[in-house]
């Protein structure tokens, strides 16, 4: 067993994956792997099964492939996504479809992050720890508490988001994402840069998914996001958050 799997074991509880994949090799060499790292692991075979799983008991991170027969993974991720009590489980994407559209389209369903088959076990793990870290970040006593100026509430307890007094409903790297903007106003910051901070150096996710984030938090927050005010392009640079736009 490997030194993090020794220490998570002593820290408590196991956190438990739930992985659905309808190719049994394929859920083995994940279950395996996981496993062997200290993580508890359950299986389904179809959408059917792992909403059901779900709804029966919440695991801590979701591995999900998009090719499933009967209810396609996107659709699992968007279900789990419009349901309060899983709303922010981090859900990692496993795809055989490695074009652009499917990548985008996955994060863009609520997906935290994807890999691509065929997979490394070892890429995979990484990017498991690394969404269950960031998962975990959520009760450090410094980020606890309220964020509120003008339209926007941020409560760092519940991970809870409104604009304007009406509740929104964030995937985790979006909150994480916004968190940031928040805690950094008025400094432009570059894809690459705001990967960094944002998704960590243990991931390896295009610079194109900070667009993808941001074009999702204007959706959210800005009050057209065609003429975006909050969080402003600045031309070949990156991005920069503008809190005075929320008075
Ligand atoms: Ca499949």
């Amino acid at each position: 067993m490997s030194p993090l799997a020794a220490e998570q074991l002593e820290r408590g509880p196991r956190p438990k994956i739930l992985v659905v994949e309808d190719e049994a090799d394929i859920r083995e060499l994940i279950r395996y792997n996981l496993e062997r790292e200290g993580f508890s692991v359950e299986e389904a075979a179809s959408g059917a099964e792992a909403l059901e799983r779900i709804k029966r008991r919440a695991p801590d991170l979701l591995v999900l492939d998009l090719m499933l027969p009967g209810t396609p993974g996107l659709e699992v991720c968007r279900l789990v996504r419009a349901e309060k009590a899983t709303a922010t489980l981090p859900i990692l994407i496993v795809t055989a479809k490695g074009t652009e559209v499917d990548r985008v389209l996955g994060l863009e369903m609520g997906a935290d992050d994807y890999v691509v088959k065929p997979f490394s076990p070892r890429e995979l793990v990484a990017r498991v720890k690394a969404l269950l870290r960031r998962a975990s970040g959520r009760g450090d006593a410094h980020r606890a508490g309220t964020w509120e100026r003008g339209r926007l509430r941020i409560d760092y307890d519940t991970y809870q988001v409104y604009v304007d007094g009406e509740r929104r409903d964030l995937a985790l790297r979006e909150f994480e994402l916004l968190r940031f903007f928040v805690e950094h106003p008025m400094r432009v910051y570059t894809r690459e840069q705001l990967l960094d901070m944002v998704w960590g150096r243990d991931t390896f996710v295009e610079p194109r998914t900070v667009d993808v984030h941001v074009r999702r938090l204007r959706q959210h927050l800005e009050r057209d996001d065609a003429k975006p005010e909050l969080i402003l392009t600045v031309r070949s640079v990156g991005y920069r958050f503008n809190p005075e736009a929320l008075d």
